[in-house]
Parts: structure tokens; sequence; C-alpha cells
């Protein structure tokens, strides 16, 4: 299959788990994770009318998407892998929305270059649901004071991501990340990847994340 095919399949499987859903968020936004994925596959989508995109390392993002952003001004481009302080600045320059908070020190360093750039991409807070100690993301029973720290500090938090231990059933991680937002007023939620989009999508997600079913299955553990 080509990508303009997967994608076509795969966002007429948004649209049918949708209307399957009993309570689906009001929209769900579809980013098409391209790690990995060079410029000629990232343009392949492109054409299709694709315009979110996630990518999980700054330097390889950095790489690929400035001159795609300044051809293609209405795209939109997430980080959804783990942020270095050291890396802020050129992060909060490249990306619409960083979906990887989880420490204090992290909002600390946003805000100064916000303070500073006056430029502050939105924010999500990660949480690291199933507690598995080599996962980045802030612990359950620490996110509550995470997120009012950040509202503190002013930053614009619209909502959570997670990203479920691959051997569980994603199931009850989502309807805890989803029970999490609504209980701290948070619009937004980024849950659901190739294997599990429609489940999420049933719990409510805003955001799902794929990759490998768009552009197929990349070689390494990324
Ligand atoms: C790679 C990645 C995805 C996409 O994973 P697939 O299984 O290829 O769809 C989603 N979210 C994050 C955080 C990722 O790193």
């Amino acid at each position: 299959m080509s990508i303009p095919e997967n994608l076509a399949a795969i966002l007429a499987r948004i649209a049918a788990a949708r209307k399957a859903a009993i309570a689906p968020a009001p929209q769900t936004r579809l980013i098409a994770v391209t790690k990995t994925v060079e410029e000629t596959g990232i343009r392949e989508a492109i054409s299709c009318g694709q315009r979110l995109f996630g990518e999980n390392r700054v330097q390889e993002a950095a790489r690929k998407f400035p001159r795609l952003k300044a051809e293609f001004p209405d795209l939109e481009l997430h980080l959804i892998g783990p942020l270095q302080t050291n890396k802020v600045k050129e992060a909060a320059a490249l990306f619409d929305a960083i979906q990887t908070l989880d420490r204090a020190r992290l909002a600390n360093a946003l805000a100064s270059e916000r303070d500073k750039s006056g430029k502050c991409p939105r924010l999500f807070v990660q949480v690291n649901t199933g507690e598995e100690p080599q996962k980045a993301g802030v612990l359950p029973a620490d996110t509550e004071a995470l997120i009012a720290y950040a509202r503190k500090l002013e930053l614009p938090l619209i909502g959570l991501m997670c990203i479920p231990p691959a051997l569980d059933d994603a199931a009850p991680h989502f309807a805890f990340l989803a029970k999490l937002a609504k209980e701290n007023g948070l619009s937004e939620l980024s849950m659901g990847m190739s294997g599990d989009f429609e489940m999420a999508i049933r719990f409510g997600a805003t955001f799902v994340r794929v990759g490998s079913a768009i552009f197929g299955a990349r070689s390494g553990v990324r």
C-alpha cells in the first residue's frame, strides 16, 4: 500500500471509530508521525492534504521541517518525544505544540524562553500512566501539581498525552487519562497510535498519533 492509500484508510477508520463511539470528542485530529520518514514521504502526505505532523526528536525535526513549513504555512508540527531543557529555545521556535511537558524544570525553561523570545508552543502534560521507570512523563500522583505549576507560570497548557505500556491493555490507560483531563479542565487528549487509535477515540481522543500504519514499519526501535 502507498502512503496516500494508507492515509485515506486511516482517515476512514478514524471517521468510523468516531461514528461508533458513544461519546467521541467534538473532533479527532490525525497527527501523522514522521520520525525516520524522509522529506519525499512527508511531501506525499502533504500532497494528500495532511497538514498536522509529529516528530519525536528536535534535531531530526529541525533538519526536515523548516523548509516544509516555509513552503506550507498552514503546516502544524507537534513534538511528541522527550525534550531536554538545553533544546527548549530551538523547540519553541520550531514546534506549534509540545506534548511532552513532564517536569517543573522544563516548565521553568519554557516560561523563560517565552519571556525572552515571546514564543511558546501550546503544551500537553505527558503522563506516565503505566508508571514505567524508563519512560518519560510525570507520574499520575504528581500530575495535578505539575498542571498547577504550569498554570501559575501562565503557560498555554491545553491537554494531556500518554503512551501506555506496550504490553498492557491500553483501555484503562486511556480511560484514566480522559478522567484526569476532565478533572483538571483540559480539553485536549493525545492518545492512540497505529495499533490502538480506534480504542483511544472511544475514550475521547482529540489527537491520535499514527506513524507506521501510514508510512510503513520503521527499522530499529523507534
Ligand atoms: C512513534 C510514535 C508514535 C507512532 O507510533 P506508530 O505505532 O508507528 O503509529 C506515536 N506516539 C509517539 C510518542 C511516538 O514516539
